[in-house]
Order: structure tokens, then C-alpha cells, then sequence
């Protein structure tokens, strides 16, 4: 794999540990609609956009037959628990120093995540280290016409910095990332989840071609080979 000449982050999970969190906020809204979700619908969830993840679950409570709240109703449980929870989030262990190697060799850089503008204010506000990201693709960016799964928030993050995708190397931790950053042309790096049972189900749905990675330290940009 060549150096690269862009490096697209995604944000949740992969430079901020907010995935936990995203996952308890989810899960306490949809107990109060009376499911309990389980880890595989907790993994389908990372990764994707608010709306989309609200779609999801309206669907998962009709089929298990429970009362199906509007999208309205389901946010407006959800998103006072996750506001309350997500400022709290810590830094993924080797997130900052990756993001500095690439400021110090040059590397463009950009964020590709499916959070909203404002949701990532929230996120990234006890995070000044985040700063050095200056081009941004959000969920609700007005260019962007389909979020994660599909190709397009990472084809728009290579637009915008004028590299061609197979020349950017996306860091993702989710399958709807990893199936968005394959389908773009880039060359993708998965990190796994700690857990092994996740890590294998995740392993076991991702795209061919991406590069497992355990430990964000594990990364060499340097790397000419
Ligand atoms: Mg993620």
C-alpha cells in the first residue's frame, strides 16, 4: 500500500469513543418503547446517520410488534440521553497522534462522518486536537445526497481535496463506514472493536480489500512499499 495522500476519518468510534454511548442512548429510547436491542442491532446502528438509525429501529419495534413511535417521538427520547452522555466521550487510544503524523508529513486530511454539524460541535468541544481537521463532510451536509452505506460522503470527502479516491486511505470502524469508503475506491482501514464476538461479526460482514487494524497505533504512514 503507497503512502497515502489523504487520510479520511471517520469520527465516532474511530477518533472518539462515542460509540458506547451512541449505543446506550439507542438502547434506553428504544426500552422505553418496550425492545430490548441486542449487540448485532447495536452494530447495524454504528456508523450511520440519526435519521437512518431512527428508520432502523421504528422497523425493528413493528416486527417485534411493539408500539411504533413516530421518528419525532423516538428523537425526542433519544437525544436528551445522548447529549447527556456524549461529552463525556474519551479519545480512541492513538487517534491524536495519528491525526498529528499526518499534519506533520503534509497528508491532506478530512472528516467523513455521518453526525450532524451540530452534533459534532457537541462531540468535539473538549477536543481542541480535532481542530487540525479542517474539511469536513457531515451527515446533513447540503452536497451530500445518501449518507453511509453509500459511496458518497466519502467520494465528496476526496472531491473537496482534490485526490483521487484510490489515493486516500479511510479509517473506519463500522460496516455501513467500511462498505461506504470501499464502495468510493478507497483503500480502507477497519478498526476492530475490542470485543471479540462484535469484532468477528463485523469481520465477517465487511467489504474485501480492507485492511484490519487492532490498535490505531499500528498505523505507518510512512510506509513506501
Ligand atoms: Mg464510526
Amino acid at each position: 500500500m503507497a503512502r497515502p495522500a489523504a487520510c479520511l476519518f471517520d469520527l465516532d468510534g474511530l477518533l472518539l469513543d462515542t460509540e458506547p454511548l451512541h449505543g446506550q442512548a439507542w438502547q434506553q429510547a428504544t426500552r422505553h418503547f418496550g425492545m430490548e436491542l441486542a449487540s448485532h442491532h447495536l452494530l447495524a446502528l454504528r456508523g450511520r446517520r440519526r435519521l437512518d438509525c431512527a428508520e432502523q429501529v421504528r422497523q425493528w419495534l413493528a416486527e417485534a410488534e411493539r408500539q411504533v413511535p413516530s421518528t419525532d417521538e423516538l428523537l425526542a427520547v433519544r437525544q436528551p440521553i445522548a447529549e447527556r452522555l456524549l461529552p463525556s466521550a474519551r479519545p480512541i487510544p492513538g487517534a491524536p497522534e495519528l491525526l498529528a503524523r499526518c499534519l506533520e508529513l503534509g497528508i491532506a486530511v478530512a472528516l467523513v462522518t455521518s453526525s450532524s454539524k451540530a452534533a459534532v460541535g457537541l462531540k468535539a468541544a473538549p477536543h481542541p486536537w480535532l481542530a487540525g481537521i479542517h474539511e469536513r463532510v457531515y451527515g446533513d451536509d447540503p452536497e451530500l445526497a445518501a449518507g453511509k452505506p453509500a459511496p458518497d460522503p466519502f467520494r465528496l470527502a476526496a472531491a473537496r481535496l482534490s485526490v483521487p479516491p484510490p489515493r486516500c486511505w479511510a479509517f473506519e470502524d463500522s460496516l455501513a463506514g467500511a462498505h461506504s469508503a470501499r464502495a468510493a475506491g478507497c483503500q480502507v482501514h477497519v478498526l476492530l472493536p475490542e470485543e471479540a464476538d462484535l469484532a468477528e461479526r463485523l469481520v465477517a460482514q465487511l467489504p474485501k480489500g480492507c485492511r484490519l487494524v487492532r490498535e490505531l497505533t499500528e498505523v505507518n504512514l510512512s510506509t513506501d512499499d
